[in-house]
């Protein structure tokens, strides 16, 4: 006799699968989207229309070149990658989180990371199995180092992200607490610069020095989220073994095509940067004149501030009915109570961001 349904469901799935919620997308139909880091602008007509010139020839009845090496090659360019290392593409970097924890796996291996942050890592943790050290930043959100050490100490943690700058408060940690925390790491510690195109600092500079360095990029936060493409650089060694777990053909003909066009086109993305850098400071200006507001210092393409106490799901719904998304982080975790994060966008988008958000409070 079959259990029903529910039962098996029940029964099959794993306890820790069932506990976890999906990763939650807002619905944004309508609104002014400011809640996903996305860049807010597009390409000119030109440049779309020598783009799908390009995508014309691209062979849509083959299988991608599985490693990518066109591409592979442009990204270590444009990236600046040192010689002697090498690229491992991914299906957006949340894609390589992925193949790092399934690759290093197993009976008490940790995974441990500064919170709050990039809620992927504990999803991931949970999906490969490894276990998960979540370890408070200091009230400023600064790196506590004293805690990261004593952790990394107790745990031995096969791998430690470092989200430079941190998702979702904005602040690039301190370089020598970061280059303790990678002294002192049993296992690899991944520097995740997904937000690098408006820190304009990098690790990657110190892969030699470190064997147990990896760095991560992605284009979504450049531009190209819709693409889907992150990259792991880290030596050849580790590469290999990653790759083995890579599913072939992750990344598909349109992104790799579309992806060397923009490259080919890096100043664009480049004075998008800009934009959005010189966006952000005006933005963190206008956030730090309104009353009542702590804002954070940000290195990325986003602010976080912290509302008047009990305020910010009333302000995350003003905002929206007057068309305008941005995230609440309200609930999240007890250090982000009362916290809001924006994505700087267009500068019209600002301004109506701004508007709504006085009129709210
Ligand atoms: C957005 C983000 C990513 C994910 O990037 P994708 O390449 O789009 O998967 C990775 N790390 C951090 C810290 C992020 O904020």
């Amino acid at each position: 006799m079959k259990k029903p349904l529910t039962q098996l469901v029940q029964s099959l799935i794993r306890p820790e699968i069932r506990a976890l919620s999906a990763y939650h997308v807002a619905e944004a139909r309508g609104l002014i989207k400011l809640d996903a880091m996305e860049n807010p602008y597009t390409w000119p007509p030109e440049i779309i229309d020598a783009w799908l010139t390009r995508l014309r020839d691209v062979p849509l009845n083959r299988y991608p070149d599985p490693a990518a090496q066109s591409l592979r090659d442009r990204l270590k360019t444009s990236m600046a990658v040192p010689e002697g290392y090498d690229i491992l593409l991914g299906n957006g970097s949340d894609e390589l989180i992925q193949m790092i924890a399934l690759a290093l796996n197993g009976p008490r291996r940790a995974l441990l990371t500064p919170e709050p942050g990039f809620s992927m890592y504990r999803m991931i943790a949970v999906f490969a199995a490894l276990d998960y050290v979540g370890v408070p930043l200091r009230s400023d959100f600064g790196l506590d180092r004293a805690a990261m050490l004593s952790a990394i100490e107790q745990h031995q943690p096969a791998v430690v992200f470092l989200a430079y700058p941190n998702n979702p408060t904005g602040n690039l940690f301190d370089d020598d607490t970061v280059r303790a925390v990678i002294e002192a790491a049993p296992g690899l510690v991944v520097v995740d610069e997904a937000y690098h195109a408006f820190a304009n600092r990098t690790w990657m500079t110190q892969l030699p020095r470190y064997p147990n360095l990896l760095v991560m990029r992605t284009l979504s936060k450049m531009g190209l989220a819709g693409l889907r493409l992150g990259l792991l650089v880290g030596h050849p060694a580790w590469l290999d073994e990653f790759n083995k777990i890579r599913l072939p053909y992750n990344i598909n003909v349109l992104t790799q095509a579309s992806a060397e066009f923009a490259l080919e086109h890096a100043d664009l993305l480049e004075q998008q940067a800009a934009r959005i850098r010189s966006g952000r400071e005006q933005l963190m200006r206008a956030l730090q004149a309104l009353p009542g507001l702590t804002v954070y210092p940000s290195q990325a393409n986003f602010i976080l501030f912290r509302t008047p106490h009990g305020r910010a799901t009333a302000l995350f719904e003003a905002l929206k009915g007057a068309g305008i998304l941005i995230k609440n982080l309200h609930g999240s975790s007890s250090a982000l109570d009362d916290c809001l994060r924006v994505t700087v966008g267009t500068e019209q988008e600002n301004t109506a961001f701004l508007t709504a958000l006085r009129a709210a409070l």
